[in-house]
């Protein structure tokens, strides 16, 4: 059941023709509930995409429906990838875009890393 006021989940999403293995990602990890993969088109050196395997539009459809298992297993994830790319030391941004005025992009929900770089400020 979609969260009130969230379109509904669109099974031809980009991200999720990538879970169904209809097209191909540069694959970072994977587990039971979650999917990680470098960005087609990086904002920085290191450009990994963290989503669940769960058809979730946004953090909103996420955080409210998802199981406890799901979140904790994706922001696990997200530790270990960091952690596994070596990016504690330097350092590293986490962003997650949630509807129009963030410019949401593909309504999957991920969590961007970015890496590799001087960040600058949170927002330009
Ligand atoms: P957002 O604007 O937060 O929805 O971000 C969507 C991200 O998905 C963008 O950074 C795109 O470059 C990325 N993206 C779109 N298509 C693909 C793809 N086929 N493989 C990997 N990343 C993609």
């Amino acid at each position: 059941m979609a969260v009130s006021g969230l379109p509904p989940y669109d099974e031809s999403n980009v991200f999720a023709r990538i879970l169904r293995g209809e097209i191909p990602c540069r694959k970072v990890h994977e587990d039971a509930h979650v999917l990680a993969f470098h960005d087609i088109h990086p904002q920085a050196p290191v450009h990994v995409l963290v989503i669940p395997k769960g058809a979730y539009v946004s953090f909103a459809d996420f955080s409210e429906r998802a199981s406890e298992a799901e979140i904790a297993g994706l922001f696990r994830t997200v530790g270990t990838i960091t952690r596994k790319l070596g990016l504690e030391a330097k350092g590293y941004r986490l962003l997650a875009n949630m509807g129009p005025d963030s410019n949401q992009e593909v309504a999957h929900f991920h969590v961007h890393i970015f890496a590799g770089r001087p960040l600058g400020r949170m927002l330009p």
